[in-house]
């Protein structure tokens, strides 16, 4: 086994703290990487508060991870030493299943395995990327560009893939008017894809603070989302909707915003089920879909869009001795716009 060291919640109620493991010994398929950068998903919240509930202790959260291959098995062939690589949500899958099969390992017959809070096949927790090395199969590994800074990559791993993947099966781009709906890590990743991709985008938010960077980031509009005279005014305006909403909040609110047909898609995870008015939906035939973060192919695709188009993550670079006040400040919608932790100061 190879000895690791990481952040741990160790309970639902305690804060993280250093927390020392094991990963396997590295088999043919598998690569090696000393971890770089992780971001700080809303997700890793949820998870080490057991707000999803089965939550596994002691749990170093971590999905959004970049670093540099240190060690490859004898039988890898898409990843050589030095080089960059990243890691997502998931680091395994049945392979067999016809989710697997069309390359969307998310939506495994039988669930991916997950890079935290997970079972590997073997029944062995999964620990993620608030560590310093992580031992992961080549195929559900990704080829990450030099091209960009790294800190501003990994969140793409989570929060770029889980927005890009939407935009592109509802094929959005010029002539859709988009909203987004949430402006924290997934909600400016939306912003900065959407707007790539020629929409028109209104940034729907609770922070009348965040104006001026929603401009920043490219939105050509900004809603007040508690200003209940800006929602009534942009009433059946919108054909797409991105919900990034971490917390309990009114779906129907948002849902009046789309024109005849639209759609609004929840990517965002409320701990409680939340009620839906049958008649916001039916007077414009609307629609309301969920989408889980994305495959490992369309991930690849991803990466690859944002290094050609140098679209990267803002963020907050911190010390991993910082991650119980970063919760906090996420919490509190506090983060402009994603915390990633620089693993050498582990
Ligand atoms: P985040 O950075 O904390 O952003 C969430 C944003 O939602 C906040 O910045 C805030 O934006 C808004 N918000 C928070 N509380 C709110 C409330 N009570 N009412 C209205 N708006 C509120 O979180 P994130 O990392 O982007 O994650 C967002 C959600 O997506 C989480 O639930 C996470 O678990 C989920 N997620 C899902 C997937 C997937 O595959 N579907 C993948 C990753 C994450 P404003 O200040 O602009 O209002
Ligand atoms: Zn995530
Ligand atoms: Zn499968």
């Amino acid at each position: 086994m190879i000895p690791a060291k990481g952040y741990a919640a160790p309970s639902p109620t305690t804060p993280l703290g250093p927390f020392k493991f094991e990963r396997r010994e590295i088999g043919p398929h598998d690569v090696q990487i000393e971890i770089l950068y992780c971001g700080v998903c809303h997700s890793d919240i949820h998870q080490a508060r057991d707000e999803w509930g089965g939550s596994i202790f002691p749990m170093v959260p971590g999905h959004e991870i970049v670093g540099k291959i240190t060690k490859v098995g004898d039988q890898v062939t898409r990843f050589k030493v030095g080089e960059t690589a990243g890691v997502g949500c998931f680091v395994d899958s049945c392979r067999t299943c016809p989710s697997c099969k069309a390359g969307l390992e998310q939506y495994c017959d039988f669930f991916p395995v997950v890079t935290y809070n997970g079972k590997d096949k073997e029944g062995n927790p999964t620990y993620g990327g608030y560590s310093n090395q992580i031992v992961v199969d080549e195929n559900y590994t990704l080829h990450v560009s030099d091209k960009l800074p790294l800190s501003g990559v990994a969140p793409l791993l989570c929060a770029g893939i889980t927005t890009y993947s939407p935009i592109m099966e509802w094929k959005i781009g010029k002539g859709h008017k988009v909203g987004v709906v949430g402006l924290g890590g997934l909600g400016h990743m939306a912003v900065k894809l959407a707007v790539s991709k020629g929409a028109e985008v209104t940034v729907l938010s609770t922070s009348p603070s965040k104006k001026a960077d929603a401009e920043q980031l490219g939105a050509h509009h900004f809603i007040v989302s508690k200003d209940a005279e800006q929602m009534q005014a942009a009433a059946g305006s919108l054909d797409f909707i991105i919900n990034t909403i971490a917390a309990k909040h009114d779906y129907n609110e948002y849902l009046q915003l789309l024109k005849l047909d639209g759609t609004m898609v929840l990517v965002g995870v409320p701990n409680e089920p939340l009620p839906v008015s049958a008649f916001g939906l039916i007077m414009k035939r609307r629609r309301l879909a969920g989408s889980l973060i994305g495959g490992i192919k369309e991930t690849q695709e991803m990466l690859d869009y944002c290094a050609e188009n140098g679209i990267v993550s803002d963020v907050e670079v911190i010390n991993i001795d910082y991650i119980n006040e970063a919760y906090e400040r996420m919490i509190k919608g506090d983060v402009r716009y994603r915390f990633v932790i620089d693993m050498t100061s582990l």
